[in-house]
């Protein structure tokens, strides 16, 4: 049942949500945690981890368990067809966990709610916010049963269409058209590709992810112009005819779950209104080539976890416009990083030569991939 008042109300339990209940638990903080879903879902979607994300649920106490259910990917690999044009090896990494996690978001959502509940916490189901009256001294929560919720602090941890970002009129500006095209799936796959190894293939109708997953299936993720609503496995043996693997090309022999999304590039306006705070897909959304949204959006929750909880234990509420001056610069960075990633694609022909160069140069010097592997694993600037 919900609580008629709460010091800090959490709009949205994914893997958002989730870090910031975690995080002001062991903090001793107990935030009353809402999802408009009955049942967590228990869908792969985003399907990586990385090292500098681990190190942060690291301090939560998370991420021990989590790599215990995931596969260690050791190198990243930028590929053409049969030919390899990048290699971004993780074993360098300043981390104790140097790789790529792959792990289903289901099993990342689990962990966390997992350690929620061992700090004593827990999500109230099926609970959606409808309305939101904001004022001086903090909120008033709207469900659609009719409930009411006063609040001090409202997170909105409520994803891409954030009805708290809506209801606190923050702007998430950008263009009006449905966005990029991108279809997905765990596929079984006859394949000669190495399993130690995330791959993007560049092509030129758009670019290609293939992942192992730690199921034995594999994660593909493809930009497509136009989705199918129900993808067939004919789909995705036409998308890897077209952009995988010429010489051994890979057979699916099963689909073991699919989907289509649609994705623009945007950006919260601000990630504090008073007393409304964004996080994870609220606050940003980008594509999805190199892994990074869910990421980002777990590393948001565990910053504002601690900065909320700092708040509570008496410290001014300008450490909230602190978070949030402090994240916003990084998910710019992140959709920059993104977009440059699903630029390399759309190369013209002509200057592809050109850009394999670059790509195999910075492949033969470590320094560079180094910066590079740094930057994928989203190791952050300590303080943010
Ligand atoms: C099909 C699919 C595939 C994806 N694949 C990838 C991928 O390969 N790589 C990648 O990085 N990212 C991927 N993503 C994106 C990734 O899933 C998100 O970045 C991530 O889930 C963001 O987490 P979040 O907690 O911020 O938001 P969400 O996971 O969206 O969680 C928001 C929660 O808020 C709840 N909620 C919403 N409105 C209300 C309300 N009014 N009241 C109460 N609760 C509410 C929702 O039920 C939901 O549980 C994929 C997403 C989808 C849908």
């Amino acid at each position: 049942m919900l609580p008629e008042r709460t010091d800090v109300l959490v709009v949205g339990a994914g893997p958002t949500g989730l870090a910031v209940a975690a995080t002001l638990a062991g903090h001793g903080v107990t935030a009353t945690v809402v999802d408009r879903l009955a049942t967590p879902p228990v869908t792969s979607r985003a399907a990586v981890v990385h090292a500098g994300t681990l190190e942060v649920l690291d301090r939560i106490g998370v991420a021990a368990p989590l790599a215990a259910r995931g596969l260690p990917s050791r190198r990243f690999t930028v590929r053409e067809r049969d030919r390899v044009l990048l290699t971004v090896p993780f074993d360098r990494l300043p981390s104790r966990y140097p790789y790529a996690l792959l792990v289903s978001q289901a099993e990342t959502e689990a962990v966390l709610a997992d350690r929620l509940a061992a700090l004593g916490g827990r999500v109230l189901r099926p609970y959606e916010l409808t309305g939101l009256d904001l004022d001086g001294g903090g909120a008033t929560a709207t469900f659609a049963g009719g409930e009411k919720v006063r609040t001090r602090w409202v997170v909105g941890a409520d994803g891409m269409r954030s009805p708290v970002r809506e209801l606190a009129g923050i702007d998430f500006g950008g263009p009006t058209d449905p966005g990029e095209s991108f279809l997905l799936a765990d596929i079984r796959v006859d394949s000669a590709l190495p399993r130690d190894q995330v791959n993007l293939f560049l092509a030129p109708r758009g670019p290609l992810v293939w992942a192992p997953l730690p199921d034995g299936t594999v994660r593909v993720v493809a930009s497509v112009p136009d989705a199918p609503r129900e993808p067939q496995a004919r789909h995705f043996q036409d998308l890897l005819d077209e952009r995988g693997p010429a010489r051994r090309p890979d057979r699916v022999t099963d689909v073991r779950w699919s989907s289509r999304f649609r994705i623009h590039h945007r950006i919260a306006g601000t990630y504090r209104s008073g007393p409304v705070l964004l996080a994870g897909d609220a606050a940003h959304v980008h594509s999805p080539a190199g892994g990074q949204g869910m990421n980002l959006g777990l590393r948001d929750g565990v910053a504002l976890g601690d900065t909320l909880a700092a708040v509570l234990a008496g410290g001014p509420d300008a450490l909230l416009d602190g978070y949030a001056a402090a994240r916003r610069p990084l998910a710019e960075e992140v959709l920059g990083f993104a977009a440059g990633l699903t630029r390399l694609t759309a190369v013209p022909p002509a200057t592809r030569p050109l850009r394999d160069l670059l790509l195999r140069g910075a492949s033969v010097l470590p320094p560079v991939r180094q910066r590079l592997a740094v930057r994928l694993a989203g190791f952050e600037p300590t303080g943010r």
